[in-house]
């Protein structure tokens, strides 16, 4: 599954580190590393992260199953006429 941090609002709280250590780390006091496409049997794990984000930096998606993405705020937008 793929993963996008938005790096501008991640504040560097750790708490995504502390939930899922094998995705994310902190590399230094602020600056988080991670993997962007994190192994589907992670899965479990990154939702308690995405959802742990005090900022909600963290976007998942995947090959997707049933039910929405945790922690994405409502950014669909068609473009209708
Ligand atoms: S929990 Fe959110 S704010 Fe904290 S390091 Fe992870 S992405 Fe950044």
């Amino acid at each position: 599954m793929r993963l996008v941090v938005d790096l501008n609002k991640c504040q560097g709280y750790a708490q995504c580190a502390f939930l899922a250590p094998d995705v994310f780390a902190m590399h230094g006091e602020e600056s988080l590393v991670y993997n962007p496409r994190a192994e589907e049997e992670l899965r479990e794990k990154l939702a308690h992260a995405v959802a742990a984000c005090p900022v909600q930096a963290i976007t998942a998606e995947g090959p997707a199953g049933p039910g929405h993405t945790p922690g994405e705020p409502g950014q669909e937008r068609s473009d209708g006429r």
